[in-house]
């Protein structure tokens, strides 16, 4: 039975629907119509399965995730918190060994919502792409109304009760050209903590609109008056990608592997108990050489048993494959880690290859920007 060096588990994401309020255009996810709900059965097993795997060592982050969040009732996250208060002290654990989280679209967050993410101690992440007519035009109901107007209602109440979140701001083609409009409009909103995501091929997104042949020099010039922005405003706002670049290259660390391609670190479980490691993006996602990439269900298998299965073990080598490739071919490696099978596998139909449309914009862009900004902040390359 495959046992350590596997994990250690950093984060346990769990679907408590697969159903979301919100229909936006770009959304990698199937059955958002599916109004199922995660029992506190399942929750129960999810949690017994990673406490009792030998790929736990330490605390970890359990995220809900993977359909909006909210759309289950308040009641719930009291119950799903006191379920995990027991399954904690079962095994003498401390209340802090899981830290919750959630990202929501933040449209029904009011004041019963604040005060069960205090009562709860859940923190909270925002999914929202900026003013209006950059939001509206991708983040709709299924009616196609905008639905900037509830996010930010619920952000006000988020700040008005003291609550810190983070913004998750997914880049479309037409939010390339708004750099100076988007750093206006965290900056005046006091959002200061955001990460980009960039648009992706995949799942239910058949094609990113990112995938242009100007897509490349126009997300660099975003990023270069993105970075220039902050040096002229210090301490305004912290950008997730900037940070993630700029600690690695001041260090000596260079990574190996990263979560999202070194099984258990991350553990899935969507809201039947299907259970996948590896990123949570594939939990959700049908192809035809795989079927689907749930490796068991926690209702029946514990994780040691999933890292038997020929499914993993296939999987598991092909990744390998992918990350070894990374590490022979790309001057990169060292700040990425061999990138996200998901996306290999969306953009390549394999997860065994290297370069992605995404690892260019998610980390090669981003760290030709950052190291070049770093060298002329130190005098080093004309400014
Ligand atoms: S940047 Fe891309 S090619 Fe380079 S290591 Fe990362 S995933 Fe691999």
């Amino acid at each position: 039975m495959a046992t350590p060096p596997f994990g250690p588990v950093r984060l346990l994401v769990l679907q408590p629907t697969p159903f979301c309020n919100l229909d936006c255009d770009y959304c990698y996810l199937p059955n958002r119509d599916d109004r199922s709900r995660l029992s506190l059965e399942i929750l129960e097993a999810a949690l017994e399965r990673v406490l009792e795997s030998p790929y736990v060592n330490g605390g970890f982050t359990l995220l809900w995730h993977a359909g909006e969040p909210l759309t289950v009732p308040i009641a719930f996250y009291d119950a799903a918190t006191e379920c995990i208060r027991q399954a904690l002290a079962r095994r003498g654990l401390p209340p802090e060994t899981i830290v919750q989280s959630l990202q929501t679209n933040a449209t029904v967050i009011d004041a019963a919502w604040c005060d069960c993410f205090i009562r709860n101690g859940i923190h909270v992440g925002v999914s929202m792409d900026g003013p209006a007519f950059l939001h509206d035009a991708h983040r709709r109901t299924r009616t196609g109304l905008g639905s900037h107007g509830a996010t930010m209602r619920g952000i006000g109440w988020l700040q008005r009760r003291g609550i810190p979140f983070q913004v998750i701001c997914v880049l479309t083609a037409d939010a390339l050209d708004h750099a100076d409009t988007l750093f206006d409009f965290f900056s005046g909103h006091g959002i200061n903590t955001v990460g980009f995501n960039m648009e992706e091929t995949e799942g239910e997104n058949a094609q990113s609109t990112l995938e242009r042949p100007d897509g490349e020099r126009r997300y660099k010039l975003f990023l270069e008056r993105f970075w220039q922005r902050m040096a002229e405003q210090p301490g305004l706002l912290r950008l997730r990608e900037f940070d993630g670049i700029a600690s690695l290259a001041c260090s000596d660390e260079r990574l190996q592997n990263t979560d999202m391609n070194a099984p258990f670190m991350i553990v899935n479980v969507d809201a039947r108990g299907n259970v996948s490691t590896f990123d949570p993006e594939l939990l959700s996602v049908q192809t035809e050489e795989y079927g689907d990439f749930s490796f068991g269900n926690v209702l029946q298998h514990s994780l040691a048993e999933l890292a038997d299965t020929d499914k993993f073990q296939r999987v598991l080598a092909e990744i390998s494959s992918g990350v070894e490739r990374c590490r022979q071919s790309c001057a990169y490696f060292g700040l990425c880690g061999g990138g996200a099978g998901s996306n290999k596998y969306w953009e390549h139909g394999t997860f065994d290859c290297s370069v992605t449309q995404h690892c260019r914009y998610r980390i090669q862009l981003v760290a030709d920007v950052v190291l070049d900004g770093m060298e002329k902040q130190l005098g080093l390359t004309a400014a």
